[in-house]
């Protein structure tokens, strides 16, 4: 592991080799969190017609102020089937149709209205509180770009522009395996030596989270039969997760099995800290990623590597960890090899975020690190970087 990548690099390697998955045509009512792969336009104007803002009368501008004859109710839904005329005023819910010849509509509250009559006492100026047709969207404008995760407002603006299905790529299916003859599943009482399989269970999470199918969560001894199996199987998905084996101790075992079944490394260790034996190899179409077992190292190299790759196997536009500005907390002293990402509690400031380095920092401590809001990132260097000197980080929440 000599002249490791940055994870930037490191990314970069694992980017050249995804193709997006195929595409796949998806209900509107089930696209929040998909990956739209087809830039989607508006159908149809909205508003798609002179809609009222209030209720109150449609009437015209000109004949304010005044005594107008009431004459027709305009429900939403129910357009009116005639023009206004001179003089007249017509009763109009909020989201009803403007009729022809009207051009403002005047609120309830401000009218003294009779059964057949209302007075309005103030001139009233076109077009108040009237929403003019296609002043949302016009039909043919674009609603969401290609490339883009939809979540819930956008799904919501593409239905109201009529769009009821989109084009999104295939959601990645993922296999995940944790390796360790340590490894117990929680729900019985810890046998000496244990300890409770946590990585399988967040990584699923996460991923989930990215929009990843997880069909498998697999637990293996540090045995070669039992890699080999859950490998075998893994490989056959498009993404095969493993944690643990992947250092240089007699039990790690990923790597050298993964070899035997064909897999093709494509880097072993990047220069993060922590998460520093991560590797990634390819086999036929199935990316492989061997996350460290540190749970902090694990959760790390899924956000930095294999979140990224499940977004760009969608068709994600701008798949990379999205990081962001802040300012340091407390002064922290930079590692001399590697870029370090300290786990972080956010404080938003007056002035921007803070980001308060957590006391403990180590790799296997996964409950403290829970409560962290953010991986803030430390470039590799000498000496420290003091107290309020900006600084990226990345959200965790
Ligand atoms: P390894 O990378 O296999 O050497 O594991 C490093 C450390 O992480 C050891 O203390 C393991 O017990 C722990 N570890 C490995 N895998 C898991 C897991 N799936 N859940 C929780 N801890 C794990
Ligand atoms: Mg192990």
């Amino acid at each position: 592991m000599t002249g490791l990548p940055t994870f930037d690099d490191a990314l970069d390697r694992v980017l050249e080799r995804i193709t997006p998955l195929a595409a796949e045509r998806v209900a509107i009512g089930e696209a929040a969190g998909r990956v739209l792969v087809e830039t989607a336009r508006a159908q149809v104007d909205l508003p798609p017609f002179h809609s009222s803002a209030m209720d109150g009368y449609a009437i015209r501008s000109t004949d304010t102020p005044g005594q107008l004859r009431l004459s027709a109710r305009i429900a939403a839904g129910s357009p009116s089937a005639r023009s206004l005329e001179r003089g007249e005023a017509m009763g109009i819910a909020t989201g009803g149709v403007v009729p022809e010849g009207a051009d403002a509509v005047v609120p309830l509250e401000r009218v003294a209205a009779s059964d057949d009559s209302v007075t309005i006492e103030a001139p009233v100026p076109v077009g108040a509180n009237v929403r003019p047709q296609g002043g949302d969207v016009r039909a043919g404008e674009v609603v969401a770009r290609a490339g883009v995760r939809l979540d819930g407002p956008l799904a919501g603006a593409l239905a109201a522009s009529g769009v009821a299905e989109v084009l999104c790529g295939r959601q990645p299916h993922v296999a995940i395996v944790a390796t360790g003859s340590e490894l117990q599943r929680p729900g019985t009482p810890l046998a000496p030596g244990h300890v409770y399989e946590s990585n399988g269970v967040m990584l699923a999470a996460m991923l989930r989270a990215a929009g990843a199918v997880v069909d498998d969560a697999l637990v293996v001894a540090d045995d070669r039969d039992g890699h080999r199996r859950a490998l075998e199987e893994g490989l056959e998905r498009d993404v095969l997760v493993t944690s643990g084996g992947v250092s240089v101790g007699p039990h790690d075992l990923v790597r050298e099995v993964g070899g035997e079944l064909g897999m093709e490394q494509v880097f072993w260790g990047v220069s993060i800290r922590p998460g520093k034996p991560v590797f990634f190899a390819v086999r036929d179409r199935t990316l492989v990623f061997g996350l460290p077992g540190n749970p902090v190292s694990s959760l790390v190299g899924c956000r930095l590597l294999v979140e990224p790759a499940v977004l760009a196997l969608q068709g994600a536009a701008d798949p990379r960890p999205a990081f962001r500005p802040g300012r340091l907390g407390t002064e922290v002293e930079r590692n001399r090899q590697r870029d370090e990402l300290l786990r972080a509690r956010i404080d938003v400031e007056p002035d921007g975020v803070v980001l308060v380095p957590l006391d403990v920092q180590e790799s296997h401590t996964i409950v403290r690190s829970a409560s962290a809001d953010a991986l803030v990132l430390i470039r590799a260097g000498e000496g420290v970087v003091g107290a309020g000197t900006p600084v990226s980080y990345l959200p965790l929440r």
